[in-house]
């Protein structure tokens, strides 16, 4: 078993994540397997109940676990598939021991933090690590080192690498900040040295130190790092401000750092060969577009754009695949209900409705689905936005005005979006929902069906409520079309509508599933027609 610790140290936001992907990304691109495990400081059990305007988006597994956001990033990066197991936080660790304390199966001893909640954080980890079969997983501590939350976690991976044999079987990657003063001033190296100091007061020697900066570090800035912190000077890697997060592993590798970790960890020599090639192309369509559109989002927590992290990333995939940047437009949800929405929208090539709870903002969302349809400006609406595109749809078009969702108007004399008879009742939040990957049949012919290249398809969802079946004839005759359906065959998955150019939404979420050169279907169904009409409108004027 071979285990890389991705600790941080100075600030936090110092994009460790990005780092741990990319390194990840590198030793993939050399033919290794990996496999990750992200460590959240934080008592809850998990991200599902936490506000995504603080912690950005909650993103979902195939196995439904409600994750930290970096697991997007992971899977993105590496190209993998990771389940609920692979998000350690404070709260699991906690739960656990403290139910085997209340089992008796410490037999009677104290129960303490060295080593019970130590050894239950090894066994997790390794337990992840030994189930993946990788070669090499990569372990991202969350958190700055010197937070008491930390504390554990770090003292775990001390103990590991002494487990599994410091010298090729675990490493530890340490990154911080090096900040420069004065717009021509030097990169100041005494932060990065109190923080390696500070993993060294617990017992952790970095092998390799990534330093966050504005620019690229200097040599000597570099000397100087590898003299006081004490690793090798080629070990010393500077990560200046990137165009695209897309790029940091191409900016490592120029570095050598995955040539670095090979020879260390003794994974070579068979995989000392990279295949970057298409990640180099892909990069390229990102960063030299040729076209350029413009996507509203519209959404409630448009104040913070990790609340809608995986939506922008899968807009970046399927814009790279036309060389086309999308340019995002982040809408206010509440705006539309004061302001004309064509003073909003008028401007668009497209309009993306992501997914959301609880009643505030909705009315606006509505607003916008209507705008959409009437205009014919291409929508997609992924989980509350096909809700809302269903409702927009029963209110002005099947003339029933207070359709509504009984979500947000319990009392609606039209709920065309409810909660299914074999879900009422179960009021607990957590848990509750229709939770990871799930299979969807799509109708053949169907855009859908045509974007997806298939009709036997799976998605992520996380959801509670769902179409009522009652209406789906009327929605139907309409020309508001269900092409894609549960395998029990009771859930509305993917509605179309008839006669506009692209008004597609599903009730799951492709968004999860979108990578670098296989961007989500449905996404890139809204950035192709988006071009066109872009391009209609162009010929116009
Ligand atoms: N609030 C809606 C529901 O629970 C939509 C959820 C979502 O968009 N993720 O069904």
């Amino acid at each position: 078993m071979k285990l890389i610790f991705v600790s941080g140290g100075v600030i936090s936001g110092l994009g460790k994540g990005i780092t741990a992907s990319s390194i990840g990304c590198l030793l993939k691109a050399r033919g290794l397997s990996v496999s990750s495990v992200k460590i959240d400081p934080y008592l809850n059990i998990d991200a599902g109940t936490m506000n995504p305007f603080e912690h950005g988006e909650v993103y979902v597994l195939d196995d439904g676990g409600e994750v930290d956001l970096d697991l997007g990033n992971y899977e993105r990066f590496m190209d993998l598939h990771l389940g609920r197991d692979n998000n350690i936080t404070t709260g699991k660790v906690y739960k656990s021991v403290i139910e085997n304390e209340r089992r008796g199966e410490y037999l009677g001893k104290t129960v303490q933090i060295i080593p019970h909640i130590t050894n239950e954080i090894k066994r997790r980890v390794t337990s992840v690590a030994r189930k993946s079969g990788a070669d090499v997983t990569i372990v991202e501590l969350g958190g700055t080192v010197g937070d008491m939350e930390s504390m554990p976690f770090l003292e775990a991976a001390r103990q590991l690498s002494r487990d599994l044999g410091r010298e090729e079987n675990v490493l530890f990657v340490h990154t911080t900040l090096v900040p420069i003063m004065g717009s021509v001033g030097e990169e100041k190296s005494k932060p990065t040295q109190h923080s390696v100091h500070e993993l060294m007061g617990m017992g952790i020697h970095p092998d390799i130190i990534v330093g966050r900066c504005s620019r690229e570090l200097s040599e000597a800035a570099k000397a100087k790092i590898a003299m006081f912190c004490d690793v090798d000077e080629k070990a010393v890697i500077s990560c200046p401000d990137a165009r695209s997060i897309y790029e940091v592993p191409l900016i490592l590798e120029r570095q050598g750092v995955a040539d670095y970790i090979v020879d260390r960890m003794r994974l070579g020599p068979m995989t000392s060969r990279r295949n970057m090639k298409d990640w180099e192309l892909f990069l390229d369509h990102v960063l030299n577009p040729t076209k350029e559109i413009q996507i509203a989002l519209v959404g409630k927590y448009t104040a913070l754009a990790d609340a809608y992290l995986s939506q922008l990333e899968a807009l970046t995939h399927a814009g790279a695949t036309r060389a086309c940047h999308v340019k995002v437009k982040f809408i206010d949800s509440d705006e539309l209900i004061h302001i004309d929405p064509a003073k909003l929208l008028g401007d668009v090539d497209g309009i993306l409705i992501p997914g959301g709870f609880g009643v505030r903002g909705v009315e606006g969302k509505i607003a916008a689905a209507q705008y959409a349809r009437e205009h014919q400006v291409p929508y997609l609406g992924v989980c509350l936005g096909f809700q809302v595109a269903t409702i927009e749809i029963a209110r002005h078009v099947l003339n029933l005005p207070k359709a509504d969702s009984t979500e947000f108007e319990p009392g609606t004399p039209d709920p065309v979006i409810f909660i299914m008879p074999e879900q009422a009742g179960v009021t607990e939040m957590g848990g509750t929902m229709r939770l990871g990957a799930q299979a969807v049949k799509l109708k053949k012919d169907s855009k859908a069906a045509v974007l997806y290249g298939a009709t036997d398809i799976s998605e992520r969802h996380r959801h509670r409520y769902e179409v009522n079946p009652a209406y789906i004839d009327r929605f139907e005759a309409a020309g508001w079309h269900f092409t894609g359906i549960s395998e029990d065959s009771t859930k509305m998955e993917v509605g179309e509508l008839k006669d506009h150019p692209y008004f597609v939404a599903s009730q799951f979420h492709p968004e999860f599933k979108s990578r670098p050169n296989r961007p989500s279907p449905l996404h890139q169904g809204l950035v192709d027609a988006a071009l066109a009409y872009h391009q209609a409108r162009a010929g116009k004027h």
